[in-house]
Formats: structure tokens, sequence, C-alpha cells
């Protein structure tokens, strides 16, 4: 893992252990020769020039994404729809799926959610008069499955849950949700924000009908991600936002529109991240998967049981290693979470501390935030280490 570890020039550069990878991870220098030979020898808008940069920069976006279709396991790239992120994904299928929605028509979301994953659901809620189920959780804060039949019911159109949790770590049984929205003809949304990073996944075989992803939790540029939704799905939605390049004909009484994906990008998208991106997919096809797993689960076992070996220290998250993500949020009582990694920061560990866009799961635990931190797979057992000094010091330093 050295060697990963020293593809990635701002930990080089940076004498830093970052265990902020559930809020960015870095980028390896392959994915940013990509980036640059992009913008220096292929820049130019897509899907509208006939000039040969146009054309070379159309045949790099529309290879990115045939990329990402293969990362997702999708049947065909027209299945791929990019966009700004994990956030601009779900709010894509909150307004397109959403607005067919009827009053009185049901979605289900979860305690575990990311903000990106609650609000845009409310929204349709004020919008449409949709109505929210919320999934309960449990102790240990997963979804509380043996809870399903109790918010799923027939009116469910929709059961829109996290894939990893950004705070508990804790993985989903996609299976169990699948099978509940299939008794009652509903549709899944998967956020993979923090899953993605742990692929390459075979999402269609998982029986959702949409995935969302950020690039830049997957060691790639900010600002572009994916919706993968089937094909099916896609073609039965009105377009999101209108302009630019999800048309067919524009009049000046009316516009008919594009095929999905087109239809659902309106405006120039992003193009050289989209070339990025699909770098750092490649670069994740490329690792060697089972031995990363295991090198962050046994780093992963290190940071839970050094928090329970620590008084005034509380996990909160799954203590065992099964279904769980290298993501470790904990609770220190009498210290606020900044504090916290304020001083972790004076020992050179980058973690986060707050709500995590999480909100309501902080008032489930009664917490106001928690300090999290998060491993990608060039970290070591020396982030480890400086984790674990830093903390003491921290626990020793506020008493
Ligand atoms: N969902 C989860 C689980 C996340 O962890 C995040 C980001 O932290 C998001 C959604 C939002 O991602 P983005 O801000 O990239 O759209």
């Amino acid at each position: 893992m050295a060697a990963l570890r020293r593809q990635f020039p701002i930990l080089e550069q940076c004498d830093l252990h970052y265990l902020d990878n559930g809020a960015t991870t870095q980028v390896p220098r392959a994915v940013l020769d990509v980036i640059v030979a992009h913008e220096t020898s292929h820049r130019a808008n897509v899907h509208r020039g006939v000039h040969r940069l146009a054309e070379a920069a159309t045949e790099a976006f529309e290879d990115a994404r045939a990329t990402m279709a293969r990362f997702l396991g999708a049947a065909d790239k027209g299945e791929i729809v990019f966009t700004g992120g994990t956030t601009g994904a779900i709010n894509l299928v909150a307004h397109a799926f959403g607005n067919r929605l009827a009053p009185g028509d049901e979605v289900v979301v979860s305690l575990l959610e990311h903000h990106s994953n609650l609000v845009p659901w409310q929204m349709l809620r004020d919008r449409r008069g949709v109505v929210l189920r919320v999934l309960p959780i449990t102790g240990e804060g997963r979804l509380d499955l043996d809870n399903l039949g109790r918010v799923v019911g027939a009116r469910t159109r929709l059961i829109a849950v996290t894939h990893v949790s950004n705070v508990t770590g804790a993985v989903t049984d996609v299976a169990r949700v699948v099978e509940a929205a299939r008794a009652v003809d509903a549709a899944v949304l998967l956020d993979g924000a923090q899953a993605a990073a742990h692929g390459p996944w075979d999402i269609p075989a998982l029986g959702v009908d949409f995935y969302a992803l950020s690039c830049h939790k997957m060691f790639g540029p900010h600002g572009v991600g994916v919706l993968w939704a089937r094909r099916e799905r896609l073609a039965a939605m009105d377009p999101f936002m209108g302009g630019g390049e999800m048309i067919r004909t524009v009049t000046l009484e009316r516009t008919t529109f594009a095929d999905p994906p087109q239809r659902f990008e309106a405006g120039t998208p992003p193009i050289a991240q989209a070339v990025g991106m699909a770098a750092a997919a490649r670069w994740i096809e490329a690792l060697p998967r089972e031995a990363c797993h295991a090198h962050l689960a046994r780093l992963t076992g290190r940071l839970i049981e050094g928090l329970a070996e620590r008084a005034r220290t509380r996990l909160i998250g799954p203590a065992g290693l099964q279904a769980r993500m290298p993501v470790v949020a904990f609770a220190t009582a009498g210290i606020h979470p900044h504090d916290v990694c304020q001083v972790l920061d004076s020992h050179g560990v980058a973690l986060r501390g707050g709500h995590h866009c999480a909100q309501p799961l902080m008032d489930h635990f009664d917490v106001a935030g928690t300090t999290r931190a998060s491993l990608a797979v060039y970290n070591d057992d020396g982030d480890v280490d400086a984790f674990l000094t830093g903390l003491d010091d921290a626990l020793g330093r506020f008493r």
C-alpha cells in the first residue's frame, strides 16, 4: 500500500495524515495527468462543434460515459447521466420522477440520510403533497429493516436510502430494501456517495432503479457525478432543467426534448471533470480489490479498538466489521468535535467534526455532532497511530 500512497502528490507534499476521505478523497497523479492532458490538447465544448477539437472533446466525454457505465455495471452508456454530484443526481430524480407523483403518494427515506437525500424529498413533499415516511435505525446505526413493513405500503412509490452511511459507515442490505419495494411496485434510489470509492459495483444486479454518486469521493475531481438509472425509468421522466443540449427542436412556442441521457444534461457539462472521473474509475478498477478491502478493514478495526480503549469516547456506528465501510464517527463526552479536530490538526491529522449533514441522526443519538475519521486505500498504520496520539492529547487537554 506504500506504493499506492506515493501516487498521490498531495500526500507527498503535505506532511498530513488525511483522514477526511468521507468528505473528499485525494487525487492520484494518473488522474491529474489525464485532466491536464485533456485541457491542454482537447479542450472544446461537446456535442456542438464540427472542428477537430470539438470532435475530440466529444469523443473523450462520451468515452467517459462508457467507462462510468462499465464501472457501475450499466446495460449501456445511455443509462449514465452526468450531474454535478450526488446532490445534483438526487435533486434530478426528486424533480423528474417526483413530479409525476400524486398527492398522497409516499416516499420512504431513513433516519440515516445525508441532507442530500432528505431535503430534496421534503421539498417534493411541500411541492406535491407527497407523504414522507421515515425508516428508523437500529442502536448501532443501521437501517432497521425489520421495520420496513411498517413504513412501506401500498402508496409507496419510492424508497430512497443510503448505500453506505457517511456517519455510521453501515452498508445497507440492499436486497431486503429491493424486496420490500418490489412487493408494492415501488422504485429504489440508492445514495452511493460513500460507496463509490469501494467499487466497481454491479448496480443493476442490486435490483435498484436509481444510483447517485460524486466523483470527488472516488479519487477524482470536484463538480461532477453520475446518476445511473434504468433505461425505462429515464425514458419515462420529463426533463428537470431546460436549456441547450437537452432539446430536439425549439420554436418560440414549444420545445421537444432529446432522448435520455441528453434530456437531463442541460447546458455545458463538466467536460474535463467527466474525463477525469473516468480516469478515476479506471484507477479504482485496477486496484487489488480484496487486498484493499482487507487493508481498510484492518485499519478500521484499529480505529474502533482504539476508541473502545479510551474513556469518554462513544462510537456512533457498528462495532463489528461486517457490512461496514471505513467511516468511524464518535462522540467525545464534554468536548466539542471542533475542539477535537483542532487539537488533531495540530498533530497533522485531518478529521471532520460536526453534524456531517445528518442533523436528524445527531438528534437521534442526542449529540451536537461527532468527530469522524474516514479512510481511503492510501491510509496506513502511521495515520492511525497519529490519530490515536492526537486523540489522547485532546482527551487530556479537555478534562
Ligand atoms: N450523500 C452522502 C452519504 C454523502 O456522504 C454526501 C457527501 O458527503 C452526499 C450525499 C453529498 O455529496 P455531494 O456534496 O458531493 O453532492
